[in-house]
């Protein structure tokens, strides 16, 4: 007797080893966790955000319920997607709050050594099949897989900001993260209505690589006094029709991001072209960090915000 034995077809296949992601842990309430949270949490995904500071976390919950308000006032969502979704995030000050997660995303300060110890201090808390996620805007994927004890769990999914409003999510497998790891971090991005553009493990990945760059080459504009803030936003908005400025840009993204990636960029590359521009680090330096300090390159207690140069 014959017995046919029938495989699914591969499509099939795939989805059916997907895993599920129904319940997100986020570490790290700044601005890109708090973006991340809303976004899951419209998505119908059971959010708990997590952070070290808890003034992070009660800003974050304001952020996200002012941000929904505006989407309710703008028709965008209904008022009773808005409360559902507010009732899905929880926050937490530890990382025991994440042991029914299926996947973290880490979206904390962008330091190696701070990641690193926010994976060691959290990974005990997981269940052995919840995926690690590291927002990282450019830092190696395989070398913080490598770090954890699920190096094949391990992915890079990296929104852009803010994070509502922006399409990509760029994905970035370590060498060791597997498919049913990635296809997940796809199957959660599109149901996050995200589009993806997948990225090999190089430093700072696709958009920052082009990104960043330019926006220290403006910084060394300024530094070399080829042009002043105001003249050199103004250039690129109408001359290369950029809708911010890369100064202004700069702000929005926080200079001690900014400088990390170049950073990142510089030693992982070993090229000089990539030197972090000596008024970059002074800025930082002086704790003027952008938007999220109040003052970086525009000074955002005048209205409209004032160069600082
Ligand atoms: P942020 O400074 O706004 O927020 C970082 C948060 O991490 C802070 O609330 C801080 O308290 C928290 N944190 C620090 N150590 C922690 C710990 N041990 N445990 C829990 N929380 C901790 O920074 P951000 O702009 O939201 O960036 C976060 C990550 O997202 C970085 O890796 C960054 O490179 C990446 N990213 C940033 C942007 C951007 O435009 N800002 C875009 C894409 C990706």
């Amino acid at each position: 007797m014959n017995i046919e034995v029938k495989t699914a077809p591969a499509s099939v296949q795939a989805a059916l080893d997907t895993p599920a992601i129904n319940a997100v842990g986020i570490v790290g309430a700044g601005q890109m966790g708090n973006g991340i949270a809303h976004v899951c949490a419209l998505a119908g995904v059971t959010v708990t955000l997590v952070d070290v500071k808890t003034e992070a976390l009660e800003r974050a919950l304001g952020t996200i319920g002012r941000n929904m308000d505006r989407q309710v006032n703008r028709n965008a969502i209904t008022a009773e997607e808005r409360d559902a979704a507010l009732a899905r995030i929880t926050t937490a000050g530890d990382y025991g709050a994440c042991g029914d997660c299926d996947m973290v995303i880490e979206a904390a300060t962008e330091k190696e050594e701070v990641k690193r110890a926010i994976y060691k201090a959290l990974t005990p808390n997981l269940k052995l099949s919840c995926m690690l996620a590291s927002n990282t805007s450019s830092i190696s994927i395989t070398r913080l897989g490598a770090s954890t004890d699920r190096a094949e769990k391990f992915i890079g999914m990296h929104f852009m900001n803010p994070v509502p409003v922006m399409k990509l999510v760029e994905v970035i497998r370590g060498i060791a993260t597997d498919e049913p790891t990635f296809q997940a971090t796809q199957a959660l991005a599109a149901r996050l209505h995200k589009i993806t553009a997948v990225s090999e493990d190089f430093p700072a990945f696709i958009v920052n690589r082009i990104l960043v760059p330019m926006i220290n080459e403006a910084v060394y504009a300024l530094y070399e006094g080829v042009g002043s803030i105001a003249a050199i936003d103004q250039a690129m908005k109408l001359g290369a029709n950029h809708p911010m400025g890369p100064l202004e840009l700069a702000d929005f993204i926080g200079l001690d991001t900014c400088l990390s990636i170049m950073q990142v960029l510089y030693e992982g590359l070993s090229d000089s072209k990539y030197r972090p521009c000596p008024l970059l680090v002074k800025y930082v330096e002086a704790g003027w960090l952008g938007r999220k300090t109040g003052r970086g390159f525009y000074d955002y207690t005048q209205t409209p915000p004032r160069p600082t140069r």
